[in-house]
């Protein structure tokens, strides 16, 4: 290392910048609204937020692209169906920015094999798919942290799943800074006022997923029919029979469901229901199927009308790209400077 290399302090860098990514390999679910884009809609009001369609991170398990360029699209109208919007925030596709390539070779040198296999998300994508445990699967969480220090962003909304990358994000950058000079702030995941979120799947087990047990997952793109389907054959019981008892996990999933789409009275009803052992589930079912629908229907419709100006989202994946490059460039400058990389 260079020593007389000019350490470059936390404090000389701005702050309270937003970055988030969601990967196109599905249609976009309620899990992704309520982990992450609600959050990044009220966000682009007060931050200053990049907001990327992950398509590289897509590639560790969906290695076909035939369907890629449409995937991408979609998650961009169905984001900016749910408010996202690409004159405040900066929204563009995780590909189109090569500084990213760099920043994650960098990072790889800092990253170890030991804690990486470490990761859950590692270990479970690998027991799902052992004929294709890949580097990039591995190193999955080195990309992320690229990705969001890039823009040297601090903030990152994110559901409760991702809670693990984003620690070893900060292990990453002190490790970067601790080495070639305080460059970047350290990520955190970020949801307003409460705890991060994690959206159940129907099931009563693990959570909603755009590519895993797709009947347990309400998509944006299911009709009123579906919807009605998936949440009609959502795992229910006899009932309690003592007063006050606690929830079985399938059952709090319902109850979990309903607290995001439904009013507070129609969720009291049915708490005070379960409490005094008169709930009947097939009602309960039936009042969050419809105020589910309530909630989807207008952002499918929105999501339709997007995708059919072509045009249109190519201008704001373009438009994203280039205001997107101005923030790396600036943060790239500034890495092979302090790495002592600048050799002309
Ligand atoms: P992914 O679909 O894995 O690319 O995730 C995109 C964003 O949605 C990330 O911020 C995830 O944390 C969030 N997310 C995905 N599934 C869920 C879920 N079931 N509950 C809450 N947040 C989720």
């Amino acid at each position: 290392m260079d020593g007389d290399k000019q350490k470059i302090k936390h404090t000389d860098l701005p702050s309270g910048i937003v970055m988030s990514g969601i990967r196109p390999t599905g249609m976009v679910h309620l899990g992704n609204y309520f982990g992450a884009i609600r959050n990044y809609v009220r966000m682009q009001d007060e931050y200053e937020c990049y907001f990327m369609i992950a398509d590289l991170h897509s590639l560790t398990t969906h290695p076909d692209t035939s369907t890629l360029k449409s995937n991408v699209k979609r998650v961009i109208a169905e984001n900016m169906a749910c408010g996202l919007n690409p004159e405040k925030a900066t929204f563009y596709c995780q590909s189109h920015l090569y500084e990213t390539g760099e920043l994650y070779l960098y990072l790889n040198m800092l990253a170890y094999k030991g804690e990486l296999e470490k990761t859950v998300t590692f270990k479970d994508k690998a027991r799902q798919h052992p004929e294709n445990i890949n580097a990039g699967l591995l190193t999955y969480p080195v990309l992320q942290t690229a990705d969001i220090i890039m823009h040297r962003a601090s903030l990152v909304p994110v559901g409760k799943d991702q809670e693990q990358h984003l620690e070893m994000a900060r292990n990453f950058v002190v490790r970067f800074n601790h080495r070639y000079g305080e460059i970047f702030p350290e990520p955190h995941a970020f949801n307003y006022n409460e705890d991060l979120i994690k959206v159940p799947g129907l099931d009563g087990s693990g959570k909603m997923s755009k590519s895993e047990n797709s009947m347990s997952t309400l998509y944006f793109g299911d009709d009123d029919d579906t919807i009605r389907k998936k949440v009609m054959k959502a795992k229910t019981d006899a009932g309690p029979t003592e007063a006050n008892s606690p929830k079985p996990d399938y059952i709090d999933n319902i109850f979990t469901l309903m607290k995001l789409v439904s009013s507070d009275e129609v969720l009291t009803k049915y708490n005070n229901d379960y409490n005094n052992c008169n709930i009947r589930y097939g009602d309960m079912k039936k009042q969050l199927a419809e105020d589910m629908i309530q909630f989807i229907a207008p952002i499918r419709q929105k999501t339709q009308d997007i995708l059919e100006d072509n045009q249109y989202l190519i201008e704001v994946m373009e438009k994203g790209a280039q205001k997107a490059r101005i923030s790396a460039e600036k943060t790239m400058k500034l890495v092979r400077e302090s790495m002592g990389l600048n050799y002309f």
